[in-house]
């Protein structure tokens, strides 16, 4: 098999995950990024590993659950009104796939790539090349009101029908697996999910890649491309030229952006969300989304993580203090003896979702261009499929037979 020269534009889990596969084939890889892969969504997220879940973000009901909580300041969704094109289209795409008919025929296809990805990390922690946190304790769903049991039953019927397991349990049950009482009505426990601390295994795994030979171009931008017919010659950064056989899109939120300089049209919107770590012992031994408020909890490598919203306010950090304070107040509401400091809440940070408008990532090459393959649009699973997705990546650039079936994930498929 020839080997080839690869430039990976974006440094989170979906590149460096990439660079991970693409060197175990021999190939000579580049990871380019305009920052220092220290910040944004591939460290900030809660660290779960989601074959839970099967429903994508676009499902019925949501258009409507949206627009409600755009008139509540404190709510988990948001999308800022403004006039831009691009999330016109988005927007449109979105609403096409809120239907019952989208939920069932993406399950299958969401489930086989998150326990591909699953499978490839417990392999990497096998190797034990570096330092890694990631523990097999299942996911509790929490609720309080019969509302939000009642939806999470429907999913529960659904992940069993594929062969999840889910196991429901009362308010006394859970407050037994945990070392702090919950104020819930119930919550059901899946089994397949997992959990890591995602700042470890990004800062490992990019040390790890740099010791065996990966080059890292950092604090550095891809403005645009050099082509001739339908190959990329070049990339154009603001620091020069650089040349490669083939080049991989893992530039998360930014996508749409800038494969518009290559005339590809992809529609990808940043979905901000946020976290606060919590230092102090808190007794959460077990990782939990609170259903109602649409908190995600985890109990990371010496520290508690709290991580939430989705605002679609365009590519920026600017951080919502009120819905951050609405994080940090569930954390009590349901764990009523976990308090977080405001000094914990101060020290928030934010990351973007690159959000698909359907809820499916984007893999595969794309017929505008022969040397490119898109990795992005992973939405609020990215963590869990990264690298799912970089095994798939480097199957189609060195011409194996694909692990998955890429079809659902095709890029030119809306
Ligand atoms: C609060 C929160 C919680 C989450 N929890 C989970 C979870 O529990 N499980 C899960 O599976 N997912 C979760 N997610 C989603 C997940 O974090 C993302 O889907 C994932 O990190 C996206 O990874 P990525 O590599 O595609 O993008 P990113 O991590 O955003 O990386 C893209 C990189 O590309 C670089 N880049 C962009 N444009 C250019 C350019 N022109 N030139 C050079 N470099 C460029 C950027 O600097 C960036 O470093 C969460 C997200 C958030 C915000």
């Amino acid at each position: 098999m020839a080997k080839k020269k690869v430039i990976i534009i974006g440094g989170g889990i979906v590149g460096l995950s990439t660079a991970y596969y693409l060197l175990q084939e021999g190939h000579e890889v580049s990871v380019i990024d305009k920052g220092k892969i220290v910040s944004g969504a591939s460290h900030v997220n809660a660290g779960y590993l989601t074959p839970s879940h099967i429903v994508p973000m676009a499902a019925p009901g949501m258009v409507s659950k949206g627009i409600r909580w755009m008139f509540d300041a404190s709510s988990p969704f948001y999308i800022k009104p403004r006039f831009d094109l691009d999330l016109i289209r988005w927007g449109l795409k979105f609403m096409k796939s809120c239907t019952a008919e989208h939920v069932q025929r993406s399950m299958k296809s969401i489930l086989e790539i998150n326990l591909f990805s699953k499978q490839l990390y417990l392999e990497m922690q096998q190797t034990q090349f570096m330092d890694f946190h990631l523990e097999t304790k299942g996911l509790l769903m929490a609720y309080k009101t019969t509302h939000a049991a009642k939806e999470e039953a429907e999913v529960v019927r659904w992940a069993k029908d594929l062969g999840i397991t889910v196991n429901h349990y009362s308010k006394e049950e859970v407050s037994k697996l945990h070392k702090t009482p919950m104020d819930i009505a119930g919550a059901y426990w899946y089994e397949s999910d997992a959990h890591s601390t995602p700042e470890l295994f990004m800062k490992n795994l990019k040390a790890y890649l740099r010791e065996e030979g990966v080059e890292f171009i950092l604090e550095t931008e891809v403005t645009s491309f050099q082509k001739k017919g339908k190959s990329i010659q070049a990339i154009q950064t603001d620091r020069g030229l650089f040349q490669a056989d083939e080049y991989v899109i893992a530039s998360g939120a930014w996508s749409e952006q800038l494969l518009k300089a290559l005339g590809i049209r992809l529609s990808v919107q940043a979905g901000k969300g946020y976290r606060i770590n919590l230092h102090q012992p808190t007794g959460i031994n077990l990782p939990a989304i609170l259903l109602e408020a649409k908190v995600a909890v985890t109990p990371m490598k010496g520290f508690t993580r709290f991580g939430g919203t989705m605002e679609l306010s365009g590519i920026n950090q600017k951080i919502n203090t009120r819905r951050v304070a609405a994080i940090a107040k569930a954390a009590n509401d349901y764990y009523p003896e976990v308090y977080i400091p405001q000094s914990c809440i101060d020290e928030v940070q934010s990351g973007l979702r690159p959000l698909s408008p359907d809820g499916l990532p984007f893999i595969g090459r794309h017929s505008a261009v022969g040397n490119l393959v898109l990795a992005t649009g992973h939405s609020m699973m990215g963590w869990s499929l990264g690298p799912g997705t970089g095994k798939l990546v480097t199957e189609l650039i060195t011409g194996q037979a694909s692990s998955l079936d890429l079809t659902p994930f095709a890029p030119e498929r809306n």
